[in-house]
């Protein structure tokens, strides 16, 4: 028996993103902070398999519509404390919450959810 736990933002396909399987994020310490960094934007290691799937299974890379690109997708995230953990402020990287690796505005990929991006998070 497998458990797993998710976190699934408002307004997707319930059944879908159960079925597909996207784990939660996993997080870790930033400059002694208090744990709320998504692994992806600390260990490049992480970031870049994360990336690699994106590309594989996701048909991540350069945005062909700019109008549905990351940076005006529903899992794109610039908050500020996101952007604390990429240390990048300057919109063009965010951190995909869907697919868990940090993005870029430019690109899109095939999981595209328009209502995008996340600035704030409650
Ligand atoms: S899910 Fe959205 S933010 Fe993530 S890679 Fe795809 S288009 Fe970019």
């Amino acid at each position: 028996m497998k458990i797993e736990i998710k976190l699934i933002p408002d307004g997707l396909d319930l059944p879908k993103e159960i079925q597909d399987g996207i784990p939660i994020d996993r997080m870790v310490d930033a400059d002694g902070d208090d744990g709320s960094c998504p692994i992806a934007t600390q260990d490049a290691q992480e970031n870049e398999d994360s990336k690699r799937v994106a590309i594989k299974d996701f048909q991540y890379g350069p945005a062909m519509d700019l109008e549905q690109s990351c940076g005006n997708c529903a899992y794109y995230n610039i908050s500020p404390a996101m952007q604390k953990c990429m240390d990048d402020d300057s919109g063009d990287i965010g951190y995909c919450q869907l697919l868990k690796f940090m993005c870029a505005a430019s690109n899109s990929c095939s999981s595209f959810e328009p209502g995008g991006p996340i600035t704030e998070v409650q």
